[in-house]
């Protein structure tokens, strides 16, 4: 009988390096040809429905239906001439990925067929809805949804298909999707900051986020990876015992990147830049197998778009390499897992950074106004960050020494640290006009030259400032980066609308603007100082440190995604018109929903497998030691014999007792499942998924990888750690 195993492992010899015909020597040659960008709408649009699209991007200004019908024929012209014949509206459904459905642009005219397409499709389309999660929004007799064209991510040709980007919201108007909130925290954010720009230079008319994300990922051979029905099913591995090395040498971290693995990226890259994604850097991470992609950072909503497509052309592009890529947060127990760094910042019209200190005393006022409320947001609202960042995958990283810790703080460096400090010592208002004020004044204008040599990282905190921007580090890498930055985007917003309501009152009292300014600066910095941290985030004393500032630290999902449905962030997320009270519940009923089915399906996967591959094996060897002890009963005296299979009777009691536990456990894991399953509400029942069944996988595991160690490796079905992590 062959042992699938060892097949895999064949095959996965047998997979070489595929070298991919680059289209040209530079990248900036192919750049874009698939997106209908700016340049191609100029060619194929009239000036009038060109400009309507570009104030569309530019100030989300309306498009009615007649430029709709012109912007139509000419995206249409543009797709069919390089070669597409279906188009599709695309979105980001509340699922892990993008959904997407075809329709042919051929038509019957009159007993003929031609290719058609006009401002109705491309503005609105009304895909059969019923299976995409709705929390309860929805009854699947009433599944219609629509989706609706997002003007400011352009069109984009994959595979002959004519891809739109969109919006998807339920009949009712409800939004079922990261996209729709996500452009309202965008539009939300540009107000507050622009208020509050305006302070500094009424020049300002709109602020920008721009999002540079960073993906990590493992990449692991296909033959092998298939088969492991734990990593088919639910992207990680239940079971396996840790590799004899694996990354203790940290020798993966940025060493030479392997062949087969260079030329996977070279040709995802191509893909890439044929669709407009900025990709810039590529590296070995620390796990074994392990390895990151980022961006030139875009402006948000286009980023976040560019990185749902990418993980798509991602695995698609990997299938000609003979791999298979894992975006799971902690594929493998005991080395990295993955994120996805959300570097972060918030750019003006008018071309200045918010979070690059300027030259001079009033720039760097401006720029210490948006770090500090960014502070203070963060502070405010870190139980519902936390919650944007929440899931079944990402729960694993969550306080397990590794980042992000599941406590949330916010590093600055040690010079801007201690420049916080120092505006907190001086009391501002008993300065008016002495020394001292003119001192701070001096300490401000010298900001970016202590900046300079800012050079420290802090790698284990989960939102880090690196000297023009912040990094969120707690994003999981199979998240929609829209996820985490709704939140943060309207944490900010909220909090510099209450700036600056408190600086307008002081000013109408009479204070200067510069006073009032750096006053509630001075207080925000007070406010907040708790969730400033520049310590070891992975550090018992942290822990410890946090629990006496009263951080939270809440390590796992069900309890963190509670955070939705505070009355604080109910408050944030609804005046700010983010989401409708109905909205907001239905979307944690997703959440939560979404994770009892993940640790169900896991549970699922882990009892199978544990009964039958590991029983039966276990049980296999074990029969092959009873014979071998039968045969040296019969050839050896009484002394001799137990001499001899001493050691051989002990391992058969040792697999008995593993295969035992092994039965038992699984067996209580089902109860513990059923029990979970009556539960009526979602949230009770991702509590028990949570607290009662999945306690239960460490454990079986546990036993399994015992008994890896032990039976002969001839006869183990499913492919080991070292295999998956060192097969490239
Ligand atoms: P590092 O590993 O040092 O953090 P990377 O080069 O891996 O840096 O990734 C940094 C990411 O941050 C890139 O996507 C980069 O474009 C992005 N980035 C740089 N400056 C900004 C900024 N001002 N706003 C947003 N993202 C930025
Ligand atoms: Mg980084």
């Amino acid at each position: 009988m062959a042992i699938i195993r060892f097949k895999a492992l064949e095959e996965s010899f047998s997979h070489r390096p595929f070298e991919v015909q680059l289209p040209s020597a530079k990248p900036s040659d192919y750049f874009g040809i698939n997106v209908f960008d700016r340049p191609k709408m100029q060619k194929y649009l009239s000036k009038q429905a060109y400009r309507s699209v570009v104030d569309a991007i530019d100030k989300g200004t309306k498009i009615d239906r007649i430029i709709g019908n012109q912007v139509a024929d000419g995206m249409r012209a543009w797709a069919l001439e390089h070669g597409a014949t279906h188009y599709t509206h695309w979105f980001h459904p509340l699922t892990d990925g993008t959904a997407e459905k075809h329709d042919a642009f051929l038509e019957r005219m009159d007993n003929t067929y031609i290719e058609t397409f006009d401002g109705n499709q491309l503005i609105q389309a009304e895909p059969d809805a019923s299976s995409f999660p709705s929390g309860g929004i929805r009854n699947t007799f009433e599944a219609r949804g629509y989706t609706a064209w997002d003007p400011s991510s352009p069109a984009f040709i994959v595979e002959k298909t004519l891809v739109i980007p969109t919006v998807f919201i339920s009949y009712t108007g409800e939004a079922l999707d990261y996209k729709t909130p996500l452009l309202k925290s965008l539009g939300v954010l540009d107000r507050a900051a622009t208020d509050v720009c305006k302070y500094f230079d009424p020049n300002v008319t709109k602020v920008n986020s721009n999002i540079g994300w960073e993906q990590e990922y493992f990449l692991i051979d296909e033959s092998l990876y298939n088969a492991r029905p734990d990593l088919v099913l639910t992207d990680r591995t239940l079971m396996g015992h840790a590799s004899a090395k694996d990354q203790q040498l940290e020798d993966h971290y940025f060493s030479s990147i392997p062949m087969r693995v260079a030329w996977f990226m070279y040709d995802f890259e191509v893909e890439a830049y044929k669709l407009g994604i900025p990709v810039k850097t590529r590296h070995n991470e620390v796990a074994p197998n392990q390895f990151e992609c980022a961006p030139i950072f875009e402006e948000a909503n286009l980023a976040i778009d560019h990185n749902q497509l990418i993980m798509d052309v991602m695995k698609k592009v990997a299938q000609r390499h003979h791999f298979k890529v894992l975006f799971h947060e902690k594929p493998f127990k005991g080395i990295n897992g993955s994120g996805k760094h959300n570097n972060w910042s918030m750019a003006t019209n008018t071309g200045v950074n918010l979070f690059q200190p300027g030259k001079d005393y009033h720039s760097n006022l401006q720029f210490l106004t948006f770090l500090v409320n960014t502070v203070a947001a963060v502070y405010k609202h870190s139980e519902l960050l936390l919650a944007g960042i929440a899931s079944a995958g990402n729960e694993h990283r969550l306080g397990a020494n590794e980042a992000p810790p599941a406590i949330i703080s916010v590093f600055l460096g040690k010079d801007l640290n201690r420049l916080l400090d120092d505006i907190e010592k001086n009391d501002y208002e008993k300065m008016a006009g002495t020394d001292k004020k003119k001192e701070m004044m001096l300490e401000f204008a010298k900001i970016p030259s202590i900046l300079l040599d800012n050079t420290d990282r802090n790698r284990t905190s989960p939102f880090a400032f690196t000297g023009n921007r912040f990094e969120f580090r707690a994003v999981g890498s199979a998240a929609n980066c829209g996820s985490a930055m709704i939140l943060l985007n309207t944490a900010i917003a909220d909090q510099l609308r209450q700036f600056k309501k408190e600086v307008d009152d002081e000013v109408a009292k009479g204070v200067e603007l510069d006073d009032a300014l750096v006053r509630n600066i001075r207080k925000y910095i007070i406010q907040s100082k708790a969730v400033r941290f520049e310590g070891n985030g992975y550090s018992q004393e942290w822990v410890d440190e946090a629990a006496r500032r009263g951080l939270k630290n809440i390590t796992n999902a069900p309890a963190a995604l509670k955070a939705y449905l505070s009355k604080q962030s109910e408050h944030l997320l609804i005046s700010n018109k983010i989401f409708s009270e109905k909205e907001l519940e239905a979307r944690y009923e997703v959440l939560v929903e979404k994770y009892v089915k993940k640790i169900q399906i896991e549970s699922r996967v882990l009892g199978d497998l544990a009964i039958n591959h590991i029983v039966p094996t276990a049980i296999r060897y074990q029969t092959t030691l009873i014979e071998n002890v039968r045969g040296l009963k019969e050839l050896y005296d009484h002394e001799d014999y137990l001499a001899t299979a001493g050691d051989m009777l002990e391992t058969i009691k040792v697999i008995s007792k593993h295969v035992t536990n092994i039965k038992t456990k699984v067996h209580d894991m089902i109860e513990a499942r059923k029990v979970a399953n009556h539960l009526e509400s979602s949230a009770d029942k991702a509590d028990a998924y949570s607290l009662q069944v999945k306690p239960y996988f460490e454990d079986i595991r546990d036993d399994i990888d015992r008994l890896e160690l032990i039976i002969d490796d001839e006869i183990w079905t499913l492919p080991k750690y070292r295999e998956l992590l060192f097969i490239r």
